[in-house]
C-alpha cells in the first residue's frame, strides 16, 4: 500500500510553482489591507505588510497577524455595543 506523503506533494508543487509561478488564494483576512495567502500547489503562505507587497508567512508573523485580527474584532464588538445603548 502507498501512501502520498504531503511533503512529497508538496515538493512536486514546488517544482511546479518554480516553473509557472504560485497559485495563491487567501486563507485568512485580517482587515481591508492585510490578508493571508496560501498556494493551492505548494502550500507556500505568504502575507501582505504594511508597505502591501507580498511577504513569507513566518511564525512571527502569524501571530502579529492573529493579534492585529483579535484587536480589530474587539475594536469592532465595542463600536456595535456602543451603537446599541
Ligand atoms: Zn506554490
Amino acid at each position: 500500500m502507498q501512501k502520498a506523503t504531503p511533503k512529497a506533494t508538496s515538493s512536486l508543487g514546488t517544482i511546479v510553482c518554480s516553473m509557472i509561478g504560485h497559485n495563491y488564494k487567501e486563507t485568512n483576512r485580517i482587515n481591508n489591507v492585510i490578508s493571508e495567502y496560501r498556494c493551492n500547489c505548494c502550500g507556500h503562505e505568504v502575507t501582505e505588510n504594511a508597505q502591501g507587497s507580498l511577504e513569507v508567512l513566518t511564525p512571527k508573523m502569524k501571530d502579529i497577524n492573529a493579534c492585529l485580527s483579535s484587536f480589530i474584532q474587539k475594536k469592532m464588538r465595542r463600536a456595535s455595543y456602543s451603537q446599541v445603548s
